[in-house]
């Protein structure tokens, strides 16, 4: 039997920044990860606003360290017209550009800088299940060996992502208000180290089907595709049929690439978007991933994975300080902010009032550096129109820019 302050559970961004944080705060941390390092995980570009959160977390010089790809902005491709968004020319002050990153190297980096500071990060460790208390969990999981452990924390921090530890122990799961996706990918190899693998390429195939092209700095490049679970009928089998069939359906996307050679085998996943009841209860918060995922298409998965375990971690330290604390004020109506903001722009990519606003004739420099914010992470400033009114403002302003072009 094993003690301490706070039990993090998954090494990913969201476990590994709630996880310095805390330790920063002198607390007593430790992380159990169910893998080993380093290991494959989707969602490789980041927005700017993660390297406020890097910094906060005492985070940013290893990562730096590393020569990740450099991005600095986001480019939307659609039959041949290209809207560039570059996140020096945005509404909001922040960080101007941030990194594209193989995540097995990038999660590598931090749990490796986490265990630095002094929190013990023990792999190969899945937890199974916990006995909820009021100032006491008990956590049960099976070590690298395969046997049962039990581990006492005063809080636990769900960052287990995709494995939903905690929403599945306590049936939170709620499904998820976007109709289910599935998204091909894979590492191809593609020597991209131009001005022009600075920024993610967002390419749209059909109106309900996109692409990704993320070039890394080692000479390989994340390319995906995602649609309708029926987008991907009459393509094959396997998912390197499908991959393969989507790289010929594009010809910006089959020229950029020119002949494929895997460096990761294609894989698919599908029904990725999905919801939580709630956010927090008594000693445990849920953060990242395993709170509620929209959709791939605005890179905010990584973000909101360390907006929600910094934001998490402060809080922590003040309740075990003996503060009260109000969770659902600072964190649940916080966090859910930003989700319904991007909630918003991902409804209008997939309805085509943002694809309108991009490919219009008509130049809105104003309103493209609010967007831009947005795009960039800063989905918290209500000084920025596009945030404040996001739930009403692209249907509005693709209005808007229709009738102008028909005008002309
Ligand atoms: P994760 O990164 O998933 O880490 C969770 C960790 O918990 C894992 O290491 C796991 O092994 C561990 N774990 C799980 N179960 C247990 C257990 N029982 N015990 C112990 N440990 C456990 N986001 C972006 O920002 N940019 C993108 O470009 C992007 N592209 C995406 C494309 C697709 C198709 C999809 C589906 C998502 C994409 N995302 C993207 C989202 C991104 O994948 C996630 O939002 C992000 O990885 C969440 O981080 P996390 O720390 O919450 O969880």
């Amino acid at each position: 039997m094993t003690n301490c302050d706070v039990l993090v559970i998954g090494a990913g961004p969201a476990g590994t920044l709630a996880a310095a944080i805390l330790k920063d705060k002198g607390w007593d941390v430790r992380i159990l990860e169910k893998q080993k390092f380093p290991r494959f995980v989707i969602g490789e570009s980041l927005l700017p606003r993660c390297m406020d959160h890097l910094r906060e977390a005492g985070l940013l010089d290893a990562v730096e360290a590393k020569n990740f790809q450099k991005k600095i902005g986001a480019r939307f491709v659609k039959n041949g017209a290209i809207c560039d968004f570059n996140f020096s020319e945005q509404f909001t002050e922040g960080s101007t550009w941030t990194w594209q990153v193989p995540r097995a190297e990038f999660d590598m980096t931090l749990a490796k800088a986490v265990a630095d500071k002094g929190v013990p990060v023990d792999f190969e460790c899945s937890v199974e299940d916990i006995e909820f208390g009021k100032s006491h969990q008990i956590t049960t999981y099976t070590d690298a060996s395969g046997n049962s452990q039990t581990l006492h924390s005063r809080f636990i921090v769900d960052g287990s992502g995709y494995g939903r530890v905690i929403p599945k122990i306590l049936k939170l799961d709620k499904p998820s208000t976007f109709p289910p996706r599935a998204a091909i990918f894979a590492h191809v190899k593609f020597d991209a180290r131009t001005e022009e693998s600075r920024r993610i390429d967002i390419v749209t195939i059909t109106d309900r089907m996109w692409a990704w092209i993320i070039p890394f700095s080692d000479g390989r490049t994340s390319v995906g595709f995602v649609g309708e679970l029926d987008c991907f009928n009459g393509m094959g089998t396997s998912p390197e049929e499908k991959f393969q069939h989507c790289i010929g359906m594009n010809d910006y996307v089959s020229k950029k690439l020119g002949s494929i050679e895997f460096t990761m085998e294609p894989k698919e996943i599908s029904a990725y978007s999905i919801s939580v009841e709630k956010f927090y209860g008594e000693g445990f918060v849920l953060t990242g991933n395993s709170t509620e995922f929209l959709d791939p298409v605005f890179s905010s998965g990584v973000t909101f994975a360390m907006e929600s375990g910094v934001t998490a971690a402060k809080l922590i330290d003040r309740q075990l300080k003996g503060e009260t604390v109000n969770w659902e004020e600072d964190y649940v109506k916080y966090i859910q902010k930003g989700v319904d903001t991007f909630r918003s722009y991902v409804k209008g990519w997939y309805d085509g009032s943002l694809p309108a606003i991009f490919f219009a004739e008509t130049a809105l420099p104003a309103f493209k550096e609010q967007i831009c914010s947005v795009l960039a992470g800063y989905v918290w400033d209500d000084t920025n129109p596009f945030v404040k009114k996001h739930n009403r403002i692209l249907t509005t302003l693709s209005k808007v820019v229709s009738i102008i072009d028909e005008d002309k």
